[in-house]
């Protein structure tokens, strides 16, 4: 057994897979420490920097002192608590839904979710680079997964044209996780409608960034009655950890009889909850926070672009950069961090073989002067591992999808 893992470790090691783990000595704000060192944090999902705000960290203290450290119970059984019920409401209320139910994590809300709704004799159309939790709901519901090519509506429908099931789901991100572009919701609701498909969506990184007043991009194009299942986070722009679910009122009752992961596991903790129930009323009285994240991610964008980098001009806070080789990623990131700037390079499984890349995330907070030093840096870093900054470009929307349909497929 030992030998087989120091096999494994070896092997991923020479594949320049093997991951460790970083340890900051400060908390998630936009300026951090990494090693002793002070450093500008690019890869944080605190989009909206609440996780630091000191109102949400009273939220969470006072929840703690109220309710308890823990709900020590599943929900059904005696962990159902009135501040699990005021924080439902609350974001069903925000997603402009009936209905909405916690989860433990978004992982476990896309796993609950997908096999609460499918199982065997169903298809799953799932597209080619959804987030792994919903990969893993495919996988787990036992149903027939139908993969599309990233983003491609003709694809899709000639898939829902061929591909039958007793029950049919489409399920995507709404912003890509490691891509920062977004699916085309209005068509795929046509699509789904003229399939009689279910669409579950997740807007795990779209809730607080996008959309009128940060409510995601159902809500930026106006669909909130017509996606039938809207999942999103706590742990990113909402400041907390967990997860929810927004339905109707029967499709959550179902859920509640039905999701594995919400009937066989704890309640999320009451801190988790008031954290993410104070960064929700900040969300909502501020807005210019958002505002201010989609300038911040425009600003990065315009200074990477002028110093020759590939970038697209949009307002998406994630921004990719395509590397190609693994162990080359990394040495960029490490040329970064001794430039006092932390960003993560993501290597499969995280996205397809041959698209190691940067993906730095921008957050309402970073100075002007954080994203100047952090573009300078990056051109420092390429000259120090030999990197041209024009071979550095986001993912060619038809290149990942044709190499996303094959790393899914393997
Ligand atoms: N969906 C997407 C698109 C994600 O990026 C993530 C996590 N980064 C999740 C779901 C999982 O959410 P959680 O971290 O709450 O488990």
């Amino acid at each position: 057994m030992a030998s087989w893992v120091e096999q494994r470790l070896q092997a991923l090691e020479e594949a320049g897979l093997r991951r460790s783990l970083q340890v900051l000595d400060g908390p998630p704000a936009a300026l951090t420490s990494l090693g002793g060192k002070e450093t500008i944090l690019l890869c944080s999902n605190n989009y909206l920097g609440l996780a630091t705000d000191p109102r949400v960290k009273e939220g969470a203290a006072a929840a703690a002192l109220r309710w308890g450290a823990s709900a020590a119970a599943s929900r059904l059984v005696s962990g159902t608590l009135a501040i699990h019920r005021e924080l439902e409401e609350r974001l069903a209320a925000f997603k402009g839904y009936p209905a909405a139910l916690l989860f433990g994590a978004g992982y476990l809300a896309n796993v609950g979710v997908l096999t609460a709704l499918a199982g065997p004799g169903d298809a799953i159309f799932s597209d080619a680079l959804n987030h792994a939790s919903l990969i893993d709901g495919c996988r787990l519901s036992k149903a027939k997964v139908v993969v599309y090519r990233h983003r491609d509506l003709d694809h899709l429908a000639w898939l829902l044209d061929r591909e039958g099931g007793k029950r049919r789901l489409i399920v995507t991100d709404t912003v890509f996780s490691m891509d920062g572009d977004l699916a085309p919701m209005p068509e795929l609701v046509e699509l789904a409608r003229r399939a009689e498909a279910i669409l579950v969506v997740d807007e795990a990184h779209a809730t607080g960034c996008i959309g009128p007043g940060g409510r995601g991009v159902v809500a930026r194009f106006g669909l909130e009655g017509e996606v039938e299942v809207l999942i999103g986070t706590l742990g990113k722009a909402l400041a907390s950890y967990g997860a929810y679910v927004c339905a109707d009122r029967p499709l959550i009752q179902y859920l509640i009889s039905a999701a594995r992961p919400f009937i066989f596991s704890t309640a999320p903790a009451p801190p988790a909850i008031g954290a993410a129930l104070a960064a929700l009323t900040a969300l909502e009285g501020e807005p210019a926070r958002v505002k201010q994240l989609q300038a911040n991610s425009r600003r990065f964008r315009a200074l990477l672009r002028q110093r020759g980098f590939g970038v697209g001009s949009g307002e998406v806070q994630i921004v990719p950069l395509v590397v190609g080789d693994p162990r080359l990623t990394v040495a960029l990131a490490q040329a970064l961090a001794k430039r006092g700037v932390f960003v993560q390079g993501i290597r499969p499984p995280s996205v397809p073989d041959g698209t190691s890349r940067l993906r730095f995330t921008v957050m309402a907070t970073h100075t002007e002067e954080q994203l100047a030093h952090a573009a300078d840096a990056l051109v420092a870093a390429c000259a120090e591992v030999g990197i041209d900054p024009s071979a550095l470009a986001e993912p060619m929307p038809e290149a990942v999808a044709a190499v996303g349909v094959e790393a899914k497929e393997a």
